[in-house]
């Protein structure tokens, strides 16, 4: 079968490789001019740092079989994130760990001690937590929220966390104890050359073709007898039905001599400064040595339509939106939508990954069987 997906990251390149290797023919089209998606990244040809154009990356699964596929084609070197924030005045470990819990409360409790104590500053009048703020008054209390969650919610949503759901905060735990390895899966790493070099290996098969620079045209979608969108499901249907939001990133560059900061991700906490983190991508290639250093200032705001969407909002008030794009998408028998944009979630790599396989699979049985998927 002749197969077209649009969009070179990871659901794509997964995809492609998957059907390439049961036969099928391949063609990849992407508008930029690299591959990679989000997950991009290049050297600075300043000071030599590989860099996460995008934002960090930092692959984290618990799912072996996604972590023997990326270990198929790139070298993962051990990293653990290990990340800080600066709070009024104060730098902290996160995740909420027992040393964040202590340095903050100035306190030397023991992690008996601090869960009660934690307990005692939760809000235990919720019991089924479903906005952002909901899920942090009743697990840390309003003094960490304010301190840590807040003003950094507020600008990387660009709204108050009372209109956000749960599940954004529940991506980051709390810990009664002093393991400040901002992820707990079993497999965690960083592609010794770079996300690019990793899906340049996925995408590195003699079916597959890649054209960059390549915007979609409905003949494109003709000539195929399939297509896998990644691209932004609004965007397939011309927005016809309205925008769903994203959040999109900017990114200030600057360099340094030497360690600017001695970690990979420093948060900020307080509303008043206007970027969320600085990242010092050296420190993402702990293997590497450079004397110089790249950094990145990050903001975020509400994506234009030219911009780059990066963050899916899901606020509440889309979801009528989003179920109707989602009955259209699912009218399409010739089309499927995948990944992060093209079905509208907020997805980590390793989950990007496993849905892309199967997705592969889905169609490979039906195409056998001679169903549509
Ligand atoms: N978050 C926060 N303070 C922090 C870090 C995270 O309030 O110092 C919140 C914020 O709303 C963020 C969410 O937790 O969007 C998830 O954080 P994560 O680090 O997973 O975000 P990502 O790295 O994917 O942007």
């Amino acid at each position: 079968m002749k197969i077209l997906l649009v969009g070179a990251g990871l659901s794509g390149a997964v995809i492609g490789r998957q059907l390439a290797e049961a036969g099928h023919d391949c063609r990849i089209i992407d508008s930029r001019s690299h591959i990679g998606g989000n997950c991009h990244t290049e050297r600075d040809s300043e000071t030599g740092v590989m860099l996460h154009v995008y934002g960090p990356h930092i692959f984290h699964t618990d799912d072996e079989g996604v972590w023997n596929y990326v270990n198929r084609f790139a070298e993962f070197m051990p990293f653990q994130n290990r990340v800080k924030t600066t709070s009024q005045d104060a730098v902290y470990s996160l995740p909420v760990n027992l040393h964040t819990i202590n340095q903050f409360f100035g306190k030397t409790l023991r992690p008996d001690e601090a869960r009660a104590f934690i307990e005692s500053k939760a809000d235990s009048s919720i019991t089924d937590p479903q906005t952002f703020e909901e899920q942090a008054l009743r697990f840390v209390g309003r003094e960490l929220y304010e301190a840590f969650f807040k003003g950094y919610t507020e600008k990387q949503w660009g709204c108050s966390p009372q209109d956000l759901p749960a599940s954004i905060l529940k991506r980051l735990p709390v810990r009664f104890n002093y393991d400040d390895n901002y992820f707990f899966h079993r497999f965690q790493g960083m592609p010794r050359e770079g996300y690019t070099a990793l899906i340049a290996g996925i995408l590195d098969h003699p079916r597959i073709t890649v054209e960059l620079e390549t915007t979609f045209t409905p003949a494109m979608a003709e000539e195929a007898d399939h297509v896998f969108w990644s691209g932004p499901l609004d965007g397939y249907f011309d927005y016809s039905l309205g925008r769903l939001g994203y959040r999109t990133l900017d990114f200030e560059r600057f360099t340094y001599q030497g360690d600017y900061q001695g970690c990979a991700v420093m948060n900020y906490g307080d509303r008043e400064v206007p970027w969320t983190r600085i990242t010092e991508h050296k420190h993402f290639s702990p293997w590497e040595s450079h004397e110089g250093s790249t950094c990145y200032r990050e903001y975020s705001r509400a994506a234009e339509p030219e911009d780059i969407p990066y963050y899916p909002i899901r606020l509440v008030e889309e979801k009528s939106l989003l179920e109707e794009y989602v009955r259209l998408a699912e009218a399409q028998k010739s089309v499927t939508f995948v990944g992060r944009l093209g079905t509208y979630r907020y997805l980590d790599m390793d989950v990007t990954i496993r849905e892309a396989l199967d997705t592969a699979e889905t169609f490979l049985t039906s195409a056998q069987t001679g169903q549509q998927m």
